[in-house]
Protein backbone atom coordinates (compact mmCIF):
# COMPACT_ATOMS: atom_id res chain seq x y z
CA UNK A 1 0.00 0.00 0.00
CA UNK A 2 1.32 3.26 -0.81
CA UNK A 3 1.18 6.25 1.86
CA UNK A 4 0.53 9.41 0.38
CA UNK A 5 2.63 11.31 2.44
CA UNK A 6 0.91 14.84 2.31
CA UNK A 7 3.89 16.35 4.35
CA UNK A 8 6.37 15.64 1.93
CA UNK A 9 4.11 16.28 -1.28
CA UNK A 10 3.02 20.03 0.45
CA UNK A 11 7.29 20.47 0.49
CA UNK A 12 7.59 20.06 -3.05
CA UNK A 13 4.94 21.59 -3.71
CA UNK A 14 6.25 24.91 -1.83
CA UNK A 15 9.73 24.56 -3.17
CA UNK A 16 7.69 24.67 -6.81
CA UNK A 17 6.25 27.67 -5.90
CA UNK A 18 9.02 29.43 -4.24
CA UNK A 19 11.02 28.93 -7.73
CA UNK A 20 7.87 30.05 -9.27
CA UNK A 21 7.75 33.59 -7.02
CA UNK A 22 11.64 34.08 -7.86
CA UNK A 23 11.12 33.76 -11.43
CA UNK A 24 7.71 36.38 -10.81
CA UNK A 25 9.87 38.58 -9.21
CA UNK A 26 12.54 38.81 -11.75
CA UNK A 27 9.70 39.26 -14.56
CA UNK A 28 7.02 41.90 -13.22
CA UNK A 29 10.01 43.46 -10.22
CA UNK A 30 7.22 42.61 -7.55
CA UNK A 31 6.22 39.38 -5.85
CA UNK A 32 2.31 38.21 -4.74
CA UNK A 33 0.77 39.07 -1.89
CA UNK A 34 -2.04 37.07 0.43
CA UNK A 35 -3.59 39.20 3.22
CA UNK A 36 -5.49 37.16 5.83
CA UNK A 37 -8.07 38.48 8.03
CA UNK A 38 -8.51 37.45 11.28
CA UNK A 39 -11.63 38.15 13.92
CA UNK A 40 -11.62 36.94 17.46
CA UNK A 41 -9.25 34.90 19.41
CA UNK A 42 -10.27 31.17 18.81
CA UNK A 43 -7.38 29.06 19.05
CA UNK A 44 -7.61 26.64 16.05
CA UNK A 45 -7.71 30.35 13.89
CA UNK A 46 -5.33 31.56 15.24
CA UNK A 47 -2.97 28.35 14.66
CA UNK A 48 -4.08 27.70 11.33
CA UNK A 49 -3.31 31.47 10.27
CA UNK A 50 0.20 31.30 12.11
CA UNK A 51 0.99 28.78 9.83
CA UNK A 52 -0.73 29.98 6.51
CA UNK A 53 1.68 33.03 7.19
CA UNK A 54 4.98 31.28 8.08
CA UNK A 55 4.59 29.11 4.92
CA UNK A 56 3.89 32.06 2.75
CA UNK A 57 6.70 34.05 4.15
CA UNK A 58 8.83 30.55 3.16
CA UNK A 59 7.91 31.09 -0.18
CA UNK A 60 8.78 34.08 -0.45
CA UNK A 61 5.35 35.95 -0.96
CA UNK A 62 4.54 39.06 0.76
CA UNK A 63 2.10 38.22 3.36
CA UNK A 64 0.01 40.12 5.87
CA UNK A 65 -2.17 38.85 8.83
CA UNK A 66 -5.34 41.99 9.58
CA UNK A 67 -6.41 41.27 13.15
CA UNK A 68 -9.88 42.76 14.61
CA UNK A 69 -11.17 41.70 17.90
CA UNK A 70 -14.64 39.67 18.09
CA UNK A 71 -16.38 42.33 18.77
CA UNK A 72 -15.28 44.32 15.62
CA UNK A 73 -18.41 45.48 13.30
CA UNK A 74 -19.37 43.88 10.02
CA UNK A 75 -19.13 47.03 8.06
CA UNK A 76 -15.22 47.41 9.11
CA UNK A 77 -14.46 44.40 7.84
CA UNK A 78 -16.61 44.97 4.38
CA UNK A 79 -14.88 48.31 4.09
CA UNK A 80 -11.67 46.71 4.94
CA UNK A 81 -12.53 44.03 1.92
CA UNK A 82 -13.33 46.91 -0.46
CA UNK A 83 -10.11 48.75 0.54
CA UNK A 84 -7.78 45.37 -0.25
CA UNK A 85 -9.84 44.98 -3.42
CA UNK A 86 -8.63 47.82 -4.52
CA UNK A 87 -5.00 47.69 -3.41
CA UNK A 88 -2.84 46.66 -6.83
CA UNK A 89 -0.10 44.85 -4.14
CA UNK A 90 -2.58 41.96 -2.69
CA UNK A 91 -3.00 39.09 -5.14
CA UNK A 92 -5.28 37.40 -2.28
CA UNK A 93 -7.58 37.89 0.10
CA UNK A 94 -9.05 35.35 2.99
CA UNK A 95 -11.15 35.79 6.04
CA UNK A 96 -10.71 32.77 8.09
CA UNK A 97 -13.87 31.26 8.76
CA UNK A 98 -15.62 30.65 11.39
CA UNK A 99 -16.44 34.49 11.98
CA UNK A 100 -18.66 35.76 14.99
CA UNK A 101 -22.33 34.90 14.34
CA UNK A 102 -23.17 38.82 14.14
CA UNK A 103 -21.38 38.97 10.87
CA UNK A 104 -22.96 37.33 7.85
CA UNK A 105 -20.76 35.11 6.02
CA UNK A 106 -21.90 35.13 2.63
CA UNK A 107 -22.01 38.53 2.74
CA UNK A 108 -17.92 38.54 3.25
CA UNK A 109 -17.45 35.79 0.84
CA UNK A 110 -19.26 37.85 -1.95
CA UNK A 111 -17.16 40.98 -1.12
CA UNK A 112 -13.80 39.95 -1.82
CA UNK A 113 -13.24 40.45 -5.71
CA UNK A 114 -13.53 36.80 -7.30
CA UNK A 115 -10.07 37.33 -8.79
CA UNK A 116 -8.77 37.60 -5.25
CA UNK A 117 -10.78 35.17 -3.46
CA UNK A 118 -8.14 33.05 -2.88
CA UNK A 119 -10.40 30.39 -0.71
CA UNK A 120 -12.52 29.66 -3.98
CA UNK A 121 -15.39 30.57 -2.12
CA UNK A 122 -17.10 33.28 -4.09
CA UNK A 123 -20.42 32.11 -6.26
CA UNK A 124 -18.82 33.29 -9.41
CA UNK A 125 -15.44 31.22 -8.77
CA UNK A 126 -18.06 28.45 -7.79
CA UNK A 127 -20.14 28.67 -10.75
CA UNK A 128 -16.45 28.93 -13.06
CA UNK A 129 -15.22 25.73 -11.35
CA UNK A 130 -18.42 24.21 -11.72
CA UNK A 131 -18.55 24.98 -15.87
CA UNK A 132 -14.67 23.87 -16.14
CA UNK A 133 -13.60 27.33 -16.74
CA UNK A 134 -10.87 28.83 -14.82
CA UNK A 135 -11.14 29.33 -11.01
CA UNK A 136 -9.74 29.70 -7.80
CA UNK A 137 -10.70 26.30 -6.29
CA UNK A 138 -11.27 25.57 -2.60
CA UNK A 139 -7.70 24.64 -1.03
CA UNK A 140 -8.65 21.50 0.75
CA UNK A 141 -10.14 19.75 -2.33
CA UNK A 142 -7.38 21.21 -4.76
CA UNK A 143 -4.85 19.38 -2.29
CA UNK A 144 -6.95 16.40 -2.39
CA UNK A 145 -6.81 16.47 -6.12
CA UNK A 146 -2.96 17.17 -6.74
CA UNK A 147 -2.37 13.72 -4.20
CA UNK A 148 -4.56 11.97 -6.19
CA UNK A 149 -3.10 12.78 -9.54
CA UNK A 150 0.25 12.06 -8.22
CA UNK A 151 -0.64 8.54 -7.60
CA UNK A 152 -2.90 8.40 -10.61
CA UNK A 153 -1.62 10.48 -13.43
CA UNK A 154 -4.79 9.85 -15.85
CA UNK A 155 -8.38 9.55 -13.91
CA UNK A 156 -9.95 9.38 -17.55
CA UNK A 157 -13.19 6.26 -16.64
CA UNK A 158 -12.43 6.00 -13.48
CA UNK A 159 -15.29 5.52 -10.90
CA UNK A 160 -14.68 8.27 -7.55
CA UNK A 161 -17.10 8.28 -4.39
CA UNK A 162 -16.97 11.90 -2.52
CA UNK A 163 -18.36 11.26 0.97
CA UNK A 164 -20.12 14.61 1.95
CA UNK A 165 -21.36 17.30 0.03
CA UNK A 166 -20.20 20.13 1.86
CA UNK A 167 -19.41 23.91 -0.07
CA UNK A 168 -15.94 23.45 1.38
CA UNK A 169 -14.91 19.70 0.03
CA UNK A 170 -17.33 17.69 -1.36
CA UNK A 171 -18.97 19.65 -4.35
CA UNK A 172 -16.00 21.42 -5.28
CA UNK A 173 -13.83 17.74 -5.28
CA UNK A 174 -16.56 16.40 -7.25
CA UNK A 175 -16.19 19.14 -9.91
CA UNK A 176 -12.81 18.40 -10.03
CA UNK A 177 -13.02 14.28 -10.39
CA UNK A 178 -15.23 15.62 -13.50
CA UNK A 179 -13.16 17.71 -14.81
CA UNK A 180 -10.75 14.39 -15.09
CA UNK A 181 -13.57 12.52 -16.68
CA UNK A 182 -14.18 10.69 -13.78
CA UNK A 183 -17.65 8.59 -13.47
CA UNK A 184 -18.68 10.77 -9.84
CA UNK A 185 -21.34 9.85 -7.31
CA UNK A 186 -21.46 12.25 -4.41
CA UNK A 187 -22.58 11.13 -1.39
CA UNK A 188 -24.42 12.30 1.72
CA UNK A 189 -26.39 11.85 4.97
CA UNK A 190 -29.36 10.46 3.19
CA UNK A 191 -27.42 8.11 0.88
CA UNK A 192 -29.35 4.98 1.36
CA UNK A 193 -26.23 2.23 0.83
CA UNK A 194 -23.02 4.15 1.19
CA UNK A 195 -21.01 1.01 1.63
CA UNK A 196 -22.45 -0.76 -1.68
CA UNK A 197 -22.02 3.39 -3.01
CA UNK A 198 -18.31 3.13 -1.65
CA UNK A 199 -17.66 -0.68 -2.68
CA UNK A 200 -18.01 0.45 -6.76
CA UNK A 201 -15.04 3.46 -6.24
CA UNK A 202 -11.57 3.52 -7.58
CA UNK A 203 -11.29 6.48 -5.55
CA UNK A 204 -13.23 7.42 -2.26
CA UNK A 205 -12.63 11.11 -1.14
CA UNK A 206 -14.19 10.59 2.58
CA UNK A 207 -14.87 14.28 3.75
CA UNK A 208 -17.37 14.40 6.61
CA UNK A 209 -16.51 14.59 9.95
CA UNK A 210 -17.64 11.60 11.43
CA UNK A 211 -14.26 9.28 13.05
CA UNK A 212 -13.57 6.15 10.43
CA UNK A 213 -17.21 6.16 8.95
CA UNK A 214 -15.38 4.23 5.73
CA UNK A 215 -14.56 0.49 6.99
CA UNK A 216 -12.24 -1.98 5.55
CA UNK A 217 -14.79 -3.78 3.82
CA UNK A 218 -16.05 -1.06 2.34
CA UNK A 219 -12.91 -0.54 0.10
CA UNK A 220 -12.27 -2.28 -3.12
CA UNK A 221 -8.99 -3.81 -3.66
CA UNK A 222 -6.73 -0.88 -5.20
CA UNK A 223 -8.95 2.08 -4.76
CA UNK A 224 -7.50 5.25 -3.52
CA UNK A 225 -8.81 6.57 -0.63
CA UNK A 226 -8.21 10.21 0.26
CA UNK A 227 -9.29 10.96 4.18
CA UNK A 228 -10.19 14.69 4.54
CA UNK A 229 -11.83 14.03 8.20
CA UNK A 230 -10.00 15.32 11.02
CA UNK A 231 -12.02 14.35 14.15
CA UNK A 232 -10.55 14.90 17.63
CA UNK A 233 -10.99 11.36 19.66
CA UNK A 234 -10.24 9.89 22.77
CA UNK A 235 -7.50 8.12 21.09
CA UNK A 236 -6.18 11.44 19.51
CA UNK A 237 -6.51 12.72 15.97
CA UNK A 238 -8.24 10.42 13.51
CA UNK A 239 -9.56 10.57 9.94
CA UNK A 240 -12.90 9.41 8.03
CA UNK A 241 -11.33 6.68 7.31
CA UNK A 242 -10.54 3.75 9.26
CA UNK A 243 -6.97 3.63 8.61
CA UNK A 244 -5.99 0.24 10.01
CA UNK A 245 -8.53 -1.98 8.24
CA UNK A 246 -8.50 0.50 4.94
CA UNK A 247 -4.88 0.27 4.40
CA UNK A 248 -5.11 -3.09 3.83
CA UNK A 249 -7.05 -3.30 0.65
CA UNK A 250 -6.20 0.04 -0.85
CA UNK A 251 -3.63 0.95 -3.41
CA UNK A 252 -2.99 4.31 -1.74
CA UNK A 253 -4.36 6.09 1.42
CA UNK A 254 -3.39 9.24 3.36
CA UNK A 255 -2.95 9.11 6.91
CA UNK A 256 -4.61 11.52 9.50
CA UNK A 257 -2.42 13.78 10.16
CA UNK A 258 -0.08 13.94 8.19
CA UNK A 259 -2.14 13.66 4.63
CA UNK A 260 -5.08 16.30 3.65
CA UNK A 261 -4.06 18.65 6.29
CA UNK A 262 -0.21 20.01 5.08
CA UNK A 263 -1.70 20.30 1.64
CA UNK A 264 -4.33 22.54 2.49
CA UNK A 265 -1.92 25.34 3.39
CA UNK A 266 -0.06 24.76 0.03
CA UNK A 267 -2.39 25.17 -2.33
CA UNK A 268 -3.25 28.35 -0.58
CA UNK A 269 -0.14 29.94 -1.68
CA UNK A 270 -0.30 27.83 -5.42
CA UNK A 271 -3.86 30.00 -5.67
CA UNK A 272 -2.48 33.36 -4.29
CA UNK A 273 0.21 32.60 -6.99
CA UNK A 274 -2.03 31.85 -9.53
CA UNK A 275 -4.10 34.90 -8.61
CA UNK A 276 -1.25 37.11 -9.09
CA UNK A 277 -0.47 35.61 -12.41
CA UNK A 278 -3.98 36.16 -14.04
CA UNK A 279 -3.81 39.88 -13.06
CA UNK A 280 -0.54 40.39 -14.90
CA UNK A 281 -2.45 39.20 -18.71
P1 LIG B 1 -19.59 19.48 6.79
O1 LIG B 1 -19.83 20.81 6.18
O2 LIG B 1 -20.08 19.18 8.15
O3 LIG B 1 -20.22 18.39 5.78
C1 LIG B 1 -20.25 17.05 6.12
C2 LIG B 1 -20.89 16.25 5.00
O4 LIG B 1 -20.91 14.89 5.40
C3 LIG B 1 -22.34 16.67 4.72
O5 LIG B 1 -22.55 16.74 3.33
C4 LIG B 1 -23.15 15.53 5.32
O6 LIG B 1 -24.34 15.22 4.63
C5 LIG B 1 -22.20 14.37 5.17
N1 LIG B 1 -22.52 13.31 6.12
C6 LIG B 1 -22.83 13.42 7.44
N2 LIG B 1 -23.08 12.21 7.97
C7 LIG B 1 -22.92 11.31 6.96
C8 LIG B 1 -23.06 9.91 6.89
N3 LIG B 1 -23.39 9.16 7.94
N4 LIG B 1 -22.85 9.33 5.70
C9 LIG B 1 -22.51 10.05 4.61
N5 LIG B 1 -22.36 11.39 4.62
C10 LIG B 1 -22.57 12.01 5.79
O7 LIG B 1 -18.05 19.09 6.80
P2 LIG B 1 -16.78 19.65 5.98
O8 LIG B 1 -16.58 21.08 6.28
O9 LIG B 1 -16.82 19.21 4.56
O10 LIG B 1 -15.63 18.83 6.72
C11 LIG B 1 -15.58 17.43 6.71
C12 LIG B 1 -14.41 16.95 7.53
O11 LIG B 1 -13.21 17.44 6.93
C13 LIG B 1 -14.38 17.45 8.98
O12 LIG B 1 -13.83 16.43 9.79
C14 LIG B 1 -13.42 18.62 8.93
O13 LIG B 1 -12.76 18.86 10.16
C15 LIG B 1 -12.43 18.13 7.89
N6 LIG B 1 -11.69 19.20 7.19
C16 LIG B 1 -10.37 18.99 6.98
C17 LIG B 1 -9.63 19.92 6.29
C18 LIG B 1 -8.16 19.66 6.04
O14 LIG B 1 -7.44 20.58 5.72
N7 LIG B 1 -7.72 18.42 6.18
C19 LIG B 1 -10.23 21.09 5.81
C20 LIG B 1 -11.59 21.26 6.01
C21 LIG B 1 -12.31 20.30 6.69
P3 LIG B 1 -25.62 16.23 4.55
O15 LIG B 1 -25.23 17.26 3.54
O16 LIG B 1 -26.72 15.36 4.11
O17 LIG B 1 -25.80 16.80 5.93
Amino acid sequence: MILIDGKKIAAELREELKLEVSELKNKYNKVPGLTVILIGDMAPSQIYVRNKEKSANEVGLKSEVIKYPDTVEEKTILEKIEELNNDESISGILVQLPLPKHIDKQKVIETIIPSKDVDGFHPMNVGNLSSGYESSVPCTPLGCYLMIKKIEPNLSGKKAVVVGRSNLNGKPMTQLLLKENCTVTITHSRTKDLKAECLEADIIVAAVGIPELVKGDWVKKDAIVIDVGINKTENGLVGDVAFDEVSKNAKALTPVPGGVGPMTIACLLKNTIDCFKRAQI
